[in-house]
């Protein structure tokens, strides 16, 4: 009787504020299942079929091997694999960072929903423990109002019963907005800016982030993790930077 009553409520909700794309307001079509209009999602750029296994930096050429990129092989990156839902770029871009700086937390929901569909073949290889946000530091968060990632992180926990603790890895001190550093100054700038508060038992780790550009805070946030305790880090982004500086 209840379950019948919840869904005739659900229809009737639906038939008075029927379900909208979360990126330009399309009604919905009941069949289609995806969490965004087909016109939106055909604006997000998958990513690259040919990319390095690492960090997941497209290459040019849709080259069959998955051979890792430059910067991996020079410098061999403490988290196991990377991620992406799509690269940085058009619909994808445009909806990140109404998530970001625009206030647009309804779409943590929807933009997790792809996330951990684009991670489902992974998950045989690497199931995770647990699921740890970038951390802002408290100055950024209070500006903010809200951690994008951690937003992210828990609608995935939420997805897959998975813990995503929001003060497991902190940000301990403020650091500038990597966009418009070079790649060095990134690496140098966040040493020893991120700590683990409390122990990890080996546990593995997936790192969320929204974007990927040089890797500078995914790779500093997983050797902080290693060394508070976790087995591996993997790491989770929406979107992949497609160019780094170098
Ligand atoms: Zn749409
Ligand atoms: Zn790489």
């Amino acid at each position: 009787m209840l379950f019948w009553l919840r869904t005739e409520l659900s229809g009737l909700f639906n038939l008075l504020l029927p379900p909208c794309c979360p990126l330009c307001g399309t009604v919905l079509k009941e069949e289609a299942a995806a969490p965004f209009c087909s016109a939106c999602l055909a604006g997000f750029p998958a990513p690259d079929s040919s990319c390095c296994p690492r960090c997941a930096l497209p290459y040019p050429l849709p080259a069959g091997s998955n051979h890792l990129c430059e910067a991996c092989l020079r410098r061999e990156p403490p988290f196991v694999f990377t991620r992406c839902l799509g690269l940085y770029d058009a619909n994808l871009r445009e909806a990140i960072q109404r998530f970001k700086f625009n206030g647009a937390v309804h779409l943590d929901r929807p933009l997790a929903l792809l996330l951990a569909a684009s991670l489902q073949d992974v998950l045989h290889s690497f199931r995770p423990d647990i699921l740890v946000a970038v951390p802002l530091h408290r100055q950024r968060l209070s500006a903010r109002t809200y951690n994008q990632s951690l937003l992210l992180a828990r609608e995935l926990g939420r997805q897959w019963r998975l813990p995503a603790p929001a003060r497991l890895l902190r940000r301990v001190r403020p650091t500038l907005p990597q966009q418009g550093l070079a790649a060095e100054v990134r690496r140098t700038h966040l040493k020893g800016a991120f700590a683990v508060h409390g122990r990890l038992n080996g546990e593995r780790v997936l790192l969320v982030d929204d974007v990927f550009t040089t890797g500078a805070t995914a790779r500093e946030c997983s050797a902080t993790l290693l060394a508070g305790g976790a087995s591996q880090v993997a790491v989770a982004v929406l979107g992949r930077a497609r160019l780094r500086r170098l």
